[in-house]
């Protein structure tokens, strides 16, 4: 994980990030304070934030009785660190929010309020692993190797997807 040390700039608004220090998470978030209130995640940072279990109580008090700049999120961006084009993808299988990621070096931007949207979309790893195989059952009406092979390795929990599949062949 390669934390960016330089000031980057906002790929929504164009105004300086500023660098953020999470000590729960050992980890520093570029967050827009100055414009539109986005964040970004350096390759592999965003799954520190991404439960509820995780401690984000800093955010909540930097972002509060804050006003933030309006962006348009469908417009295309580019990633503040490489200067490659970024793609959109939902961040889960809600299909609820949409993420910016950068295939280059795998940084990840969120809007203003994405984060606690992802965050409230599950209780538990366990939620999140059961409506992933939902959607795998429906598209392809039976189970594919591959796929839970492709998912351990993006959740790094294989124990939680292999116990929930072998319940399922039962
Ligand atoms: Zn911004
Ligand atoms: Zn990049």
């Amino acid at each position: 994980m390669a934390d960016n040390k330089e000031t980057i700039i906002c790929p929504a608004c164009g105004e300086e990030m500023e660098k953020i220090y999470f000590p729960d998470q050992k980890i520093n978030l570029d967050i827009c304070l100055k414009g539109c209130g986005g964040i970004f995640f350096d390759n592999r940072e965003l799954e520190k934030f991404d439960e509820k279990h995780e401690d984000i109580s800093i955010l909540s008090d930097l972002f509060e009785n804050k006003e933030f700049k309006k962006v348009d999120s469908s417009i295309q961006r580019e990633c503040p660190v490489c200067g490659m084009k970024m793609v959109k993808n939902y961040a889960s299988t809600k299909h609820e929010v949409e993420v910016d990621e950068c295939y280059s070096c795998g940084g990840k931007f969120l809007d203003y309020g994405e984060l606690e949207k992802i965050r409230s979309q599950y209780n538990t790893e366990e939620e999140k692993a059961s409506d992933v195989i939902k959607e795998l059952y429906s598209a392809t009406g039976s189970y594919l190797p591959e796929f839970e092979e492709k998912y351990n390795q993006q959740m790094k929990r294989p124990s939680i997807l292999t116990k929930m599949i072998r319940l399922k062949r039962k």
